[in-house]
């Protein structure tokens, strides 16, 4: 029996990418308004001061990363001391322009006749802000209330608590092969993994499910539910 369905956020649910980008751009845009020093600095620099952080922050809220980022960001131009206004305006425009993949809305309505939805995030996109209010009976964001980042298993243990059911009960849906397929397993829940570029699948583990569409969640999601298959493929090429 399967009676909670809990997301995954970014890349899974929301398309954040295109948000980032043009948060960037904002950033760049104001750089160079600002000073002369920042007429070389490219959109590919400031795209890499994320990954050149990220390795020693990646425990740290998503937001204290972005300001790091950020920061380094700057300091190309000398703006060191414009952070916090241009922070601003980075997530502004990243908050603005973050909404759900268009297979969301349909497959939620969908799914909440059958199912407990929860909203469960390593990330700051809240899902008021990103065109998801009230679509979801709980929704669970690292670093608040103590709650520690995936794939910590103390993060799943939460979900298994929130949702108030076996753990064998969740179904978790999500992008990340380590986050939201092989962690949740580990802690007991049911797996879904959204592989919408038709990335090839990591060895080692067999996802409940794949999909390249949350479109077809509802029919694997009753597969598996009622034991008509021990997995499920859709729109996937095995062998390739
Ligand atoms: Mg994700």
């Amino acid at each position: 029996m399967l009676t909670a369905v809990v997301f995954d956020a970014d890349e899974t649910l929301l398309d954040l990418r295109p948000a980032v980008t043009a948060g960037l751009v904002t950033v760049l845009d104001e750089m160079r308004r600002r000073t002369p020093d920042a007429a070389d600095v490219t959109l590919a620099e400031l795209e890499s001061d994320w990954g050149a952080v990220f390795g020693e922050l990646s425990a740290a809220p998503v937001l204290e990363i972005r300001r790091a980022a950020l920061a380094r960001s700057l300091a190309r131009a000398g703006l060191d001391d414009h952070l916090d206004e241009i922070a601003a305006l980075f997530f502004a425009r990243r908050f603005a322009l973050t909404r759900p993949f268009p297979d969301v809305p349909p497959t939620l309505a969908a799914l909440r006749t059958r199912y407990t939805l929860g909203f469960a995030t390593n990330g700051n996109s809240r899902a008021e802000r990103c065109g998801l209010a009230g679509e979801f009976a709980f929704e669970m964001y690292a670093h608040e209330n103590g709650l520690p980042k995936k794939p910590a298993p103390e993060f799943y243990a939460a979900v298994v608590a929130t949702a108030g059911v076996p753990a064998e009960q969740i179904v978790y849906v999500g992008d990340s092969w380590e986050h939201d397929v092989v962690a949740p397993r580990r802690a007991g829940l049911r797996s879904v993994w959204l592989n919408r570029y038709g990335l090839p699948r990591p060895a080692g583990l067999t996802p409940d499910a794949e999909v390249a569409t949350l479109a077809d969640l509802p029919m694997v999601l009753s597969e598996l539910a009622t034991g008509s298959a021990d997995r499920v493929d859709v729109g996937i090429e095995l062998g390739g």
